[in-house]
């Protein structure tokens, strides 16, 4: 028999791998909208790159906080609570932390991302931050898809997942 890993790994155009943890997968889990009263969730994604072989893992993901918007097909996250979430786990890691983008859910199966999500991740990859990658994901209702966006190309490219069989 065929068992599928369920790891969360994608490939980016360069070879690059990014690894999502199960601990920040399960955090997103949480807030998946199988059911008709649940609304949008977010928050951002905490991770590190590799020095050596410059690949990426997100370890960690902040969670809705009160001042954020949310509605069944809207979240809107303000900064406050996701900044001190960051700074707490910067300082546990000594500084050994990145900002490595956003994460947000969608009442859909498979997720697309929606014009106003196009116009935010746009809006990101054309400011600074200390690496020149972000990723962006979206927690659908049976699948979690991942765009990555190129700092210095200013382009956003979905990401495939890859599969171990074995
Ligand atoms: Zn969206």
């Amino acid at each position: 028999m065929i068992h599928i890993n369920k790891k969360y790994v994608y490939i980016l155009p360069n070879n690059k791998t990014l690894f999502i943890r199960s601990e920040a997968i399960e955090k997103m889990l949480k807030y998946r909208q199988n059911k008709l009263r649940s609304l949008e969730a977010g928050g951002i994604l905490i991770g590190r790159i590799l020095i050596e072989n410059g690949h990426y893992i997100i370890d960690d993901v902040s969670e809705p906080m009160p001042t954020d918007k949310r509605s069944r097909y809207r979240f809107s996250r303000k900064p406050e609570g996701h900044q001190e979430y960051f700074n707490t786990i910067w300082e546990r890691e000594n500084g050994c932390c990145f900002y490595l983008g956003e994460w947000h859910t969608h009442p859909e199966y498979v997720p697309t991302p929606s014009s106003v999500d196009r116009k935010d991740w746009n809006r990101l990859v054309r400011l600074k931050f200390e690496n020149d990658i972000l990723f962006f994901v979206i927690v659908g209702i049976k699948e979690i898809k991942v765009w990555y966006g190129d700092l210095n190309e200013r382009e956003i490219i979905e990401l495939k997942r890859r599969d171990f069989v074995g």
